[in-house]
């Protein structure tokens, strides 16, 4: 058995026997593993905020390629999870990523890109209050790092990129111009220019006020639908989120 060393980030946690927590964690060298942390569940020395979704850690562990689960040895929290309960906006937004990331990322499937996007991305959540504006930035990023966001900076049907205004499709999310709109199923406006934002611009640098929570949270929902359709998953984290946004808008 290999000692090895990573940092990682904790996606989620299940209890295995009495004392033991199994977590699913994203890891800067191999993507997604699943680890063990003997004892840790009845420990009085080891802080049990390590095992908790959101917290960033450095991992000493012993991988045995019979088995699929990893043993931690040794680790050392270096960004607490207690960052995220400042409110039940953020801390059900932290909720929603790491549901999202763990149930749509392969295993031991290593991609520094993902790693960086989820890393910045928690550090940007436990900071902002613009919630929704956060998630669906963190989402279109998301599809694009997974190769799975369609064109969204010209017409689908024929290519045009300038133009008054662009239509998106709810389901599909293909971008139509004026000319080409066939369909009355699309959100258009401030969505789509926000949408675009997203793709170009980092988070700080989108100019947050211009856009009022009633006009974008269509494409929170349309961004949700699509990824659960696209992995053919169930995110039990939504309603608690979605309810929470609900508020913000009226
Ligand atoms: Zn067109």
């Amino acid at each position: 058995m290999a000692q090895k060393k990573t940092k990682g980030i904790v996606l989620s946690r299940n209890i295995s026997g009495e004392a033991d927590y199994v977590c699913s964690i994203l890891t800067e060298d191999c993507g997604k593993e699943k680890f063990i942390f003997k004892g840790l569940k009845k420990s009085l020395k080891r802080p049990k905020s390590a095992s908790e979704p959101g917290t960033f850690l450095d991992l000493v562990y012993y991988s045995r390629d019979s088995l699929s689960i990893n043993t931690v040895s040794e680790f050392s929290i270096f960004f607490d999870n207690s960052q995220f309960r400042k409110n039940e906006k953020t801390i059900s937004s932290l909720y929603y990523i790491v549901d999202l990331i763990d149930s749509t990322t392969a295993t031991s499937d290593a991609n520094t890109s993902l790693y960086n996007l989820v890393a910045y991305g928690l550090y940007t959540l436990s900071k902002t209050e613009n919630h929704l504006h956060f998630l669906i930035f963190f989402m279109v990023r998301y599809l694009m790092i997974q190769g799975i966001l369609p064109e969204l900076r010209a017409c689908s049907w024929c290519g045009a990129s300038t133009g008054e205004e662009f239509f998106l499709n709810r389901a599909n999310l293909k971008l139509s111009c004026t000319k080409c709109l066939c369909d009355d199923n699309s959100i258009s406006g401030k969505a789509v220019i926000f949408l675009q934002q997203a793709l170009d611009k980092k988070f700080v640098n989108i100019k947050i006020s211009q856009f009022q929570n009633g006009e974008i949270i269509p494409l929170f929902d349309s961004l949700h639908n699509y990824i659960e359709s696209y992995f053919g998953t169930k995110l039990k984290s939504y309603k608690i989120i979605r309810q929470y946004l609900a508020t913000d808008i009226y």
